[in-house]
């Protein structure tokens, strides 16, 4: 016998944990018809029956308003699965049955998996498993999803409800006088027009249609207008009077009243909490001053501040040892290689570019643990519950904070998990804000143009300067998504509830781990994606070089200089001694070769692909400072930001005569010629702001379910990165 269940809960409540732990290898990933929400299935055999378990996108509500509450509904009313299997937090207990109660309603058969069993134990919370199962009436197993604990059982009474054919009536809770009244006036008219009735029970038809459920509202529009107008009026007329009696909307009553039930029926001595909560209490007192409105703000940027400082003072050291072991391969490279192709690829395509990417390796490891300590302290949740408030004035919502930070918003980290992050919001229009505004947050990948810049130019003041980027990143994000929200994605703001979790002390291996985690991801993208990318951009850098005619011309000069010079000087250059110990006349004519053949090299690098498309580009770049070389690598980094540094690495170093003497990328900038701390911040101000990396356009695409999006983010970014830098640039060569 075949049947099919599907897992469904709240976001992050073990759902797909406990899919796969219950199908293994057996499971396959396809999309929901028609959307891009992604449906994973796979298979359980339990004592001749066979099931098809189906993972439903998580999610907290089952009202139509965000696009996995619609799929999770459909597919439970029109796949009519044999049996739910509720996924629930139990360390979260009555957050998460909120979406159970709307099971009920919906009078799905369900069967409960009170998971994370052993976090819900560590903190604490024990509960009546029993009572809490007579009490809702349904089965409730507990489970551990992440060792398996708990499956079998749960398996057994979810077949055990497939095979007895259990048949739930929809569960009919009290939602106040006047919506229970309007509800039983709108069952009875449904009840008589048969009015979508074969799909869903009536009563929840009528509750749908006060909750003002679009998606039900349109079916029903189709299918019977003039009894869909009958209901709306009954709708209208109760809003209009909660509206004057309690100044809200039916919505809010319904939730309220749902949250009431759960209150009463957890009251009932369903949890029981073992220890004495200190450690609550702890934390209660320590947010009493970390989230005050005064002294709130001030600790968050002491912590932000602090954190800059005491990663590049500690990193700054580590550096130096990974600088100097890529001088010395550098310097090996070219003693035992023959000059030719082979070796400028290796100096200058992978020594000189991934080998700038990799070399703040430190840096990026000690944010990422600084990182690693907040979050896992419990901080990173003050911190999005204080901005919360901030964001709201902008048309965010308090989840977008959260979206934010996983970009990058303190330091290190990533657009495409906060893209995705956005699948937490449930308002389409403030999720589609937020995701278009999140990847000008200080991704991982645009810390070291930043770090190397800032390094060149700001040698002194590097936290400080880190800290304005990352203020201007965030007043810019809010900036746009006002504008956004003001423009083209007009609409209200919803509220935000939001638990903080208690202060824990990060362990030690913990730390370790998520520091590790995120590095290793980082030097694992350098030796593969932006080696790939170096090396085809040291090709376009080098291909086809300079004719043979002009280099004709600069062999000319060599020839031309050395017949002027005296056999005894040519004889001290040939001798290749120090530079120091050459006679006054033989330094000037060596100098004079080397002003030959750098000149040579820059002209063969212009000449190149890649050379002659960012020249081209000079003309409107030059407004902000921009020359034919920075071009490249902003062309570059759309493939990846840290693209952005293995150009220039490899830019500056193909135009270089000496490799003898290696210097550091951000010593050269500060020294060439055409760099200045202003193009520096111009082109800082650029690279926070301009076209997102394409991996991270692709998902904001599919996130925000059209090409359009992913065209948009990347057309006004660029071009608001340079009206900014452009603005930057010129108002501070008036002042200079
Ligand atoms: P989903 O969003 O519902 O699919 O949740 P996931 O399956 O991705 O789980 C979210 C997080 O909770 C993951 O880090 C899991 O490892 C963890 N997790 C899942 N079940 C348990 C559990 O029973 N105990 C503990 N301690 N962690 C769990
Ligand atoms: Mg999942």
């Amino acid at each position: 016998m075949n049947a099919t269940i599907a897992l469904a809960g709240n976001p992050n409540s073990g759902k797909t944990t406990l899919f796969n732990a219950l199908t293994g290898a057996r499971q396959h990933v396809g999309n929901y018809p028609g959307v891009t929400v992604e449906k994973k299935e796979g298979s359980y055999r339990i004592e001749g029956l066979n099931m098809n378990v189906v993972d439903l996108p998580g999610t907290y509500s089952l009202t139509a308003y965000s696009l996995e509450e619609v799929v999770a509904r459909d597919f439970l009313v029109q796949e009519k699965p044999q049996t739910v299997v509720n996924i629930v937090d139990a360390s979260n207990l009555e957050r998460n049955l909120y979406l159970t109660i709307q099971f009920l309603e919906l009078g799905v058969p369900v069967c409960i998996a009170l998971n994370m069993m052993d976090i819900a134990e560590k903190r604490g919370i024990e509960i009546d498993i029993k009572k809490l199962s007579a009490l809702l009436g349904v089965p409730v197993v507990p489970t551990v999803a992440r060792n398996g604990t708990g499956k079998q059982e749960l398996m057994a009474e979810a077949a055990e409800i497939v095979l007895k054919q259990f048949k739930m009536s929809p569960l009919e809770i009290s939602y106040g006088d006047d919506i229970d009244n309007a509800l039983n006036e709108m069952a009875v008219i449904i009840r008589a027009g048969r009015f979508m009735t074969d799909t869903y029970p009536d009563q929840w038809i009528a509750l749908k249609y006060l909750e003002n459920d679009e998606q039900i509202r349109s079916l029903g529009q189709k299918q019977n207008p003039g009894l869909s107008k009958k209901l709306k009026k009954i709708v209208d007329r109760v809003s209009a009077h909660i509206s004057r009696t309690l100044n809200t909307y039916p919505e809010a009553v319904i939730a309220d009243h749902r949250y009431g039930y759960i209150k009463s029926l957890i009251r009932q001595g369903v949890i029981h909490y073992r220890q004495d909560q200190s450690r609550l209490h702890i934390s209660d007192k320590i947010d009493k001053i970390v989230t005050n409105r005064l002294a709130g703000p001030l600790i968050m940027i002491a912590v932000i501040f602090g954190l800059y400082q005491f990663s590049f003072t500690y990193s700054e050291v580590p550096i130096g040892w990974l600088e100097a072991f890529f001088g010395w391969l550098g310097g090996i490279t070219d003693t035992y290689l023959p000059d030719g192709l082979i070796k400028s690829l290796i100096i200058s395509g992978i020594i000189g570019g991934v080998g700038g990417v990799l070399g703040f390796v430190p840096l990026i490891m000690f944010m990422f643990l600084g990182i690693a300590m907040l979050e896992d302290s419990g901080y990173l949740a003050r911190v999005a519950f204080m901005l919360d408030r901030v964001f709201r004035l902008f048309g965010l919502h308090g989840s977008s904070v959260m979206s934010f930070i996983i970009s990058g918003g303190i330091a290190g980290g990533c657009a495409v998990p906060g893209v995705m992050a956005t699948r937490t919001l449930k308002s389409p229009k403030e999720r589609l804000a937020t995701l278009l505004t999140a990847p000008f947050m200080n991704c991982g990948a645009k810390l070291p143009v930043f770090a190397l810049l800032v390094a060149a130019f700001f040698a002194e003041k590097e936290a400080m300067m880190m800290f304005i980027i990352t203020m201007i990143s965030w007043g810019g994000a809010l900036l746009v998504a006002k504008l956004l929200r003001t423009t083209i994605i007009k609409g209200e703001s919803t509220p935000f509830i939001m638990e903080l979790p208690p202060y824990r002390l990060p362990t030690f291996k913990g730390l370790a781990i998520h520091t590790w985690e995120r590095t290793w991801q980082y030097i694992k993208k350098a030796g593969t994606v932006i080696l790939g990318i170096s090396i085809m951009l040291w090709a376009m850098m080098t291909f086809p070089g300079l004719p043979e005619s002009q280099k004709q011309l600069y062999e000319q000069q060599r020839q031309m200089l050395l017949s002027g010079t005296g056999s005894t000087v040519i004889g001290e250059i040939r001798a290749a001694g120090e530079y120091s110990e050459l006679s006054e006349a033989a330094k000037d004519v060596k100098d004079r070769l080397t002003g030959i053949d750098a000149g040579e090299a820059e002209a063969a690098l212009k000449n190149s692909v890649a050379g002659r498309f960012g020249t081209t580009l000079e003309n409107v770049t030059q407004l902000a400072g921009f020359d034919w070389r920075t071009n490249m690598a902003l062309v570059g980094g759309f493939a990846a930001k840290e693209v952005v540094v293995s150009t220039l690495g490899t830019a500056y170093s193909l135009g270089e005569v000496d490799p003898e003497e290696t210097r550091l990328l951000s010593d050269k900038l500060a020294s060439a010629p055409g760099w200045s701390p202003l193009t520096a911040l111009s082109l800082i101000i650029f690279t926070i702001f301009y076209a997102p990396c394409f991996v991270t356009v692709v998902c904001i695409a599919r996130e925000a379910g059209s090409w359009k999006w992913g065209v948009f983010s990347m057309v006004f970014n660029t071009v608001l990165a340079f009206l900014l830098a452009t603005a930057v640039y010129q108002i501070g060569s008036v002042l200079i």
